[in-house]
């Protein structure tokens, strides 16, 4: 039994495969340069494909004028990309007849894939914002993932009947709980598996969160979003997912609830249009006033009325608005983290080392000199050995304040361990950065840390180095040892000749 929590680990092999002649045709049909007919003839010579597109073509789901009889004609007539949506249809039936679900498990989840495909098509319809054919086979694929978290694990085929009863959000953290993983999370290799287009498979990628979908098919995720509400309406979670419907609709498309209620009232013919269209059965459907009333119904049972639970459900989209705004802050902190060195806020070594090499190539390429200030305190230890560690960390604190206080924003202040220290000065040439650097030496030394036995002060010994620029291409990691030796010879000879100073190094061009 997997533990709750424990990552469940996927491969591609674990998405139902396509079958191969469907493979070929999706693959083929995402290449920008294939034609009608190329195509047509990779379609003709798989001949219960040709029978399967003939049929589907002639059927009142496409209702043509005109019977098609050939193969290549087909393609003409449906065009490619509605070839591709078609073959993916195909494939997704296909693939769930060979699936690990069952009788009425896997007829049920047809049902429910068919729903959201009829519902994403009624959306784009009435929006106009993505094609109808994209939004059905979006509507198809999206909870498609679902199949491979079951196969991998198929303990759980049990208790998915209840899971797909629940609202998409919430089904989704079963899904991370039971999985480590959801549906949506195994999109990428669904895609790969499947050989998708890529915006398909970014808009299934965000279907749960479609504001983070790439923008090339930002509105076919939010079409997916939508339609998995409305997938759950039709599924019977009545009382929850009808205000979910209504305020979703109406926030993104400005759809008042009347026009939503007459986009939901041909879904469930639809859904048995569309199941017959593609040769698949699904019980008959109940009509949309029926679930109408029984939304009403448990509304009522639950002693709540419409607005009650409009204003929980806002009031739950405020919570999550809040919980996004931690995260936020939360990413922020972390970020920070990742930078700056806790105890001096000062540029950590790691992000030194990469700032640094940033603004020697910058150098490098517009021939500005730069300077490198290397910073050691004297005598550190006897501040710990006599004060204290806690103090130590005080000096510390202050002696990056006093740097932070003396030096320019472009400057590059950074903590690389310990009790050394140093500062990058972009456009600095020696002369400047001497300059520079007994600014900061008297800064340091004249600041004061307030300890038990009266203000303690410390100094500080430097060693400069600086490159000239050369305006021509150099190589860095050269420039980087340089510097580094060049300035920590200088600071050393600071130290020997007596502390609290400034040596200047060697030019460097
Ligand atoms: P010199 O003038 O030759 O640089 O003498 P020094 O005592 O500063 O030199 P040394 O490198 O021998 O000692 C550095 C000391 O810095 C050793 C260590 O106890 C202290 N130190 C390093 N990191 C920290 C820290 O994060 N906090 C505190 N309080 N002390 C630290
Ligand atoms: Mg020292
Ligand atoms: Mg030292």
């Amino acid at each position: 039994m997997q533990e709750a929590g424990a990552q469940l680990s996927l491969n591609p092999a674990d998405f139902p495969s396509p079958p191969a002649a469907i493979a070929r045709v999706v693959r083929l049909a995402s290449d920008p340069d294939v034609t009608s007919d190329k195509l047509g003839a990779v379609v003709a010579s798989d001949p219960a494909f040709t029978a399967e597109l003939l049929r589907t073509v002639n059927s009142p789901f496409y209702g043509l004028k005109q019977p098609v009889t050939a193969a290549a004609r087909a393609v003409t007539v449906l065009g490619i990309r509605a070839l591709r949506n078609l073959a993916i249809c195909f494939a997704v039936r296909d693939s769930l007849r060979n699936s690990g679900l069952r009788g009425p498990d896997l007829e049920v989840f047809w049902e429910d894939c068919l729903r959201r495909a009829v519902a994403a098509r009624a959306i784009a319809r009435a929006t106009g914002k993505v094609s109808p054919e994209e939004a059905f086979t979006i509507g198809l694929l999206q909870d498609f993932g679902v199949l491979a978290l079951l196969r991998a694990n198929r303990n759980h085929t049990a208790q998915w009947a209840e899971w797909r009863l629940q609202l998409p959000e919430p089904r989704r953290e079963i899904e991370v709980t039971q999985f480590g993983i959801s549906h949506d999370g195994v999109a990428k290799l669904l895609g790969e598996r499947w050989s998708l287009p890529q915006q398909l498979t970014d808009a299934l990628a965000t279907h749960h969160t479609p504001e983070k979908c790439p923008p090339p098919s930002r509105e076919l995720a939010f079409v997916a979003f939508h339609a998995d509400n409305i997938g759950a309406l039709l599924a019977g979670k009545t009382s929850a997912a009808l205000p979910a419907v209504r305020i979703g609709l109406k926030e993104t498309y400005k759809l008042e609830d009347k026009a939503t209620d007459k986009l939901l009232d041909g879904l469930p013919g639809e859904v048995e249009a569309a199941a017959a269209g593609l040769g698949m059965r699904v019980a008959k459907q109940a009509p949309f006033a029926n679930i109408l009333a029984e939304a009403n119904r448990t509304l009522v049972q639950m002693n709540m009325s419409y607005e009650e639970i409009t204003s929980r459900l806002e009031a739950a989209l405020a919570e999550k608005e809040m919980l996004m705004q931690q995260l936020a802050g939360a990413n922020a902190e972390l970020a920070r983290l990742a930078f700056f060195d806790p105890l001096t806020g000062l540029c950590n070594r790691r992000h030194y080392d990469k700032v640094f090499r940033e603004l020697l190539t910058r150098a490098a390429s517009t021939g500005k000199p730069l300077s490198l200030v290397m910073v050691d305190l004297d005598k550190f230890k006897s501040v710990n050995d006599n004060y204290g560690h806690p103090t130590g960390d005080a000096v510390l604190r202050s002696t990056a304040a006093a740097i932070l206080a003396n030096s320019h924003d472009a400057d590059l202040k950074a903590r690389l361990g310990g009790e050394e220290l140093a500062v990058v000065l972009p456009d600095t040439d020696a002369h400047q950065a001497l300059a520079a650097a007994e600014r900061l030496r008297e800064a340091i030394a004249r600041a004061s840390v307030t300890t038990a036995k009266g203000p303690l002060r410390v100094t500080a010994s430097f060693g400069v180095a600086t490159f000239m620029g050369s305006g021509q291409p150099v190589d860095v990691e050269r420039l980087v040892t340089m510097l580094t030796e060049v300035s920590d010879k200088a600071l050393y000879e600071s130290k020997e000749n007596g502390r609290n100073r400034v040596t200047v190094g060697g030019l460097i061009r």
